[in-house]
């Protein structure tokens, strides 16, 4: 059994659980980050627990940067190590508005939590990989990213633009870690059926139906992954700074 770490944020629910699960499957330890559904993350904890793996639940608002500190520390008391990043954690805003309306309240909270806290925490962890204190062999960094990072809907500009500053990250942190062997990765979803998506359901639902994708169904947690199981069973060890599209081929462009 190894006892690999992974740091997932927003595990409790949705693309995060499925990622969660996907590792525990494979006897990784995951640390469960919420922010405010503490029975969701403890839920989670026990599918974890059931998958074979093992875990803890530790609060924290990735978008307040104070509460990084604690996020490393009690993930380092309890497993001494991190293996991996996964900086899933994310929202729409909660009022989708058009760019011509949306307000700056709205704008600062997307951005905070998408782009602003990932950033910040990213940068905590890769120093102590880089340090080395972490002792693990291959550490890695996974960004969950998004299709509206260059897909435009102009109801949730900001959203768009915090996926569009994700993928910038991901190359920055490639290719200023690539020296210490920190391989970085984005995944980006298409239309994964969590609480996220839940509001425009009967939306997509049409879309799917009529071939906005040409894998006609929604996605769904799992996918997402399976796509990160790869990157932590270093099966793309010569690949950073990578793209993968985990959206039933919505990114071509079709004639
Ligand atoms: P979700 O069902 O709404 O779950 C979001 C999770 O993130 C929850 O566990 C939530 O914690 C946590 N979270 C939100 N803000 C947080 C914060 N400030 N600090 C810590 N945790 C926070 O969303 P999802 O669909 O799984 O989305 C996960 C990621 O995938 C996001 O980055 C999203 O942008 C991205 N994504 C989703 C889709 C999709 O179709 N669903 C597509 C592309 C990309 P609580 O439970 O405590 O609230």
């Amino acid at each position: 059994m190894t006892n690999k770490v992974a740091l997932v944020t927003g595990a409790a629910r949705g693309i995060g659980r499925g990622i969660a699960n996907s590792l525990a499957k494979h006897q990784w330890s995951i640390v469960i980050n919420y922010r405010s559904n503490v029975e969701a993350a403890k839920e989670t904890l026990h599918m974890v627990e059931y998958s074979g793996g093992r875990g803890i639940v530790v609060q924290a608002d990735v978008a307040n940067l104070a509460d990084h500190q604690r996020l490393v520390d009690e993930t380092l008391q309890h497993f001494g190590r991190i293996d991996m990043l996964v900086n899933n954690a994310g929202m729409a805003p909660r009022v989708r508005m058009d760019i011509l309306d949306t307000t700056e309240a709205s704008y600062d909270e997307v951005m905070a939590t998408n782009l602003k806290g990932p950033f910040f925490l990213t940068q905590r962890v890769a120093r102590l990989m880089r340090d080395s204190i972490l002792q693990v062999p291959i550490p890695k960094i996974v960004n969950i990213g998004s299709l509206s990072s260059y897909a435009s809907s102009v109801n949730r500009a900001e959203y768009c633009i915090s996926k569009a500053g994700i993928s910038m990250m991901t190359t920055l942190y490639a290719d200023r870690l690539a020296e210490y062997g920190i391989n970085v990765y984005e995944i980006r979803p298409g239309i994964i059926a969590t609480d996220m998506t839940s509001a425009v359901q009967e939306k997509y639902d049409k879309l799917i139906d009529e071939g906005l994708t040409p894998i006609r169904r929604w996605g769904y947690p799992d996918d997402v992954g399976c796509a990160v199981l790869a990157i932590a069973e270093d099966l793309l060890p010569f690949s950073t700074g990578e793209v993968i599209n985990v959206d039933g081929g919505f990114h071509m462009r079709r004639l």
